[in-house]
């Protein structure tokens, strides 16, 4: 396939938005902070030049140049009238009591001081307060402000959701036959937790469903709840990451509330590695994730014998969660959710196709054979796909022709006739796609032309299309290094042909280089390293192989890439005619069919 080098990377967008969102209310609350200080600070220089400190003013009363002091009771500070100075100048005393004997001596004395003592008056003091204390109210209103949206956010956003009545039932869910079987436990226990405890029965608390995303995890959850008729509630562990810090092991929180409450029920946690990920250093981001990780453990902990709870999670790659996840009485049960097999994707499509209309030619059973390793969510929009490429098409019902191509929808992506492509683009293509076809034709392993393209499609500028065989459990080195020859096939023919290779080799590339780091990594297939298991999501762990082994994996690797793209040139030069006749034949029609393709190279 070529493919256009572009960052498809939404994801990241909608992190970088919540980042930035955040970074705003941070700017504003300084903004706000800054102001306050600001105000602070001038009023502070104003009041210092209208104050008079408690020393300076035992001073001025000792010297008898007080002329009127104005207090208010309850009140230590009061407002000084000095001889000879125009302003009243204001002033605190520690001591109201002290500082009155103090003038009344004064006033013995002979000193004339006017006195006037204010009964408090509450309005005037609520308001003065209120009015020093405004920075303080601003704050307050802000923080209000923030949970408030915070709160807003859960309503629109859906942190958590509840079911009470979810419709899904064991019947929806096709295949995954013996899982179902092993699930029926938990809607046993669920309908009538009292003769479970009776028998004294430990029934799992948590369950692990593991398997790529689309498998049926959420619908299978589900159903269980349905057929158990208990409440549903679920969140997504992703959420979690963009909530504000110290938030995410409150929300655990609240959702176990929520589930004691409506218990006998059902949690279920998707993505739960985005917060069950092993726990690291107590850093940042990391700290505030393990509190969210370690709130989960103590709920789970938490669970009395009575509380009939069951906490199902869903991970796509269960060996990075922390071990204490799995321990006994927490996530003790995992189940593998695998991609369909043939059966179970013709029942998938049965199961999709009720509400729709099919030509009479149509066969689920073809369709099934032609999507091998497509998972259930993919056979579901394949079908809804080709219904509403059949409408818009004005068919009477889905045709064969409008499965294929929602086939080639969901897999390639939409067809793009509106791209301009220069004759030098299309040259490259052309000899691109008929490079990959013609090296797997000509290798043992690889799966049958089905179709070559050298129109645009979603982000590829053309592909080759080959028949699928029935799913594999096991693939041999052998297939391994001629799928990495057939898919550096592109490449090497742009070389030949036009001596200019393109940057449309990229996801070949990618896709080749980690072939052949599994077979080095993984599959202990390497030469030099031998069978040997170098899995790790943590390079650090690699340093107990001595710390050469990083330079050893990079030189088999290379080795690996280096001889599949010698082999490709080989059968390219070795076929060079075909080579020509199919690059032109693709220039000529754009797409050309398996028997086509064949009729060319015998
Ligand atoms: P996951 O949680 O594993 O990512 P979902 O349960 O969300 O996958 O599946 C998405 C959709 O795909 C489902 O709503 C359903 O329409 C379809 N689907 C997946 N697996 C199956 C299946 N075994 N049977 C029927 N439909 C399925
Ligand atoms: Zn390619």
């Amino acid at each position: 396939m070529r493919k256009d080098v572009i960052n498809l990377n939404k994801k990241g967008n909608k992190k970088n938005n919540s980042k930035w969102y955040i970074a705003g209310i941070i700017l504003l609350i300084l903004a706000i902070i800054a102001s306050i200080a600001i105000y602070f600070y001038m009023n502070k220089n104003k009041d210092k030049e209208n104050t008079l400190a408690y020393t300076d003013l035992i001073k001025q009363v000792e010297a008898g140049n007080i002329e009127k002091i104005e207090m208010t009771v309850g009140s230590t500070s009061l407002k000084v009238k000095i001889k000879n100075e125009d302003e009243e100048k204001k002033a605190i005393v520690p001591n109201t009591q002290t500082f009155m004997e103090l003038i009344q001596s004064k006033v013995q004395e002979g000193n004339e001081i006017e006195l006037i003592q204010n009964k408090v008056n509450p309005l005037v003091t609520i308001s003065q307060n209120l009015f020093s204390l405004l920075p303080t109210l601003i704050m307050i209103a802000l923080i209000v402000l923030l949970f408030q949206m915070q709160g807003l956010g859960d309503k629109g956003k859906v942190y958590d959701a509840e079911e009470k009545d979810t419709k899904t039932k064991f019947d929806d869910v096709a295949g995954l036959d013996e899982e179902k079987h092993e699930l029926a436990e938990i809607v046993d226990f669920l309908k009538k937790p009292e003769e479970f405890h009776k028998m004294g029965a430990k029934v799992p608390r948590g369950v692990l469903l593991c398997g790529k995303p689309g498998t049926g995890k959420t619908l299978i959850a589900k159903a269980i709840a349905g057929e158990a008729n208990v409440p549903f509630i679920s969140m997504s562990g992703s959420e979690f990451i963009e909530m504000f810090a110290g938030l995410g092991a409150s929300r655990v929180r609240k959702l176990f509330e929520k589930a004691r409450k409506m218990s006998p029920c059902i949690i279920f946690i998707d993505e739960i590695d985005a917060i069950g990920a092993r726990r690291t250093s107590n850093s940042g981001a990391e700290s505030e994730n393990n509190q969210t990780l370690n709130q989960l453990l103590v709920e789970m902990d938490g669970f009395e014998s009575e509380e009939n709870i069951i906490v199902l999670a869903a991970t796509n790659r269960p060996e990075m969660l922390d071990q204490a996840l799995l321990r006994p009485g927490r996530f003790d049960r995992q189940i593998m959710i695998a991609a369909p097999d043939q059966r179970g994707r013709e029942e998938i499509l049965k199961i999709h196709s009720k509400d729709k209309k099919f030509a009479e030619d149509v066969s689920l059973k073809t369709i099934s054979e032609d999507t091998a390793g497509f998972t259930g969510a993919e056979l579901a929009n394949v079908l809804n796909e080709a219904a509403i490429i059949a409408t818009i098409n004005k068919h009477e019902a889905i045709t064969n022709q409008d499965l294929d191509d929602a086939v080639k929808k969901v897999t390639v992506g939409l067809e793009k006739h509106s791209r301009i492509i220069s004759d030098k683009d299309k040259k490259l293509t052309a000899f691109h796609e008929a490079g990959h076809a013609i090296v797997s034709r000509y290798l043992e392993t690889q799966n049958d032309i089905k179709e070559v393209s050298i129109i645009p499609r979603g982000v590829a500028g053309g592909y080759t299309m080959y028949k699928t065989n029935e799913d594999k459990y096991y693939i041999s080195k052998t297939e391994m290094e001629e799928k990495m020859i057939s898919l550096l096939g592109g490449r090497a023919a742009e070389k030949i042909a036009l001596d200019d290779i393109s940057t449309g080799a990229s996801n070949d590339l990618e896709v080749a280089t980690k072939i052949a780091k599994d077979m080095v990594t993984v599959y202990g297939m390497s030469e030099n390293l031998g069978p040997i298991s170098l899995k790790t999501d943590d390079p650090n762990e690699l340093l107990i192989y001595g710390e050469k082994i990083e330079d050893v994996i990079g030189a088999e690797v290379k080795i690996l890439m280096d001889t599949a793209y010698n082999d490709a040139q080989k059968i390219l030069l070795a076929h060079m005619d075909e080579l020509n006749a199919v690059a032109k034949k693709l220039l000529e029609k754009e797409v050309i069919s398996g028997r086509e393709f064949y009729e060319i190279v015998g």
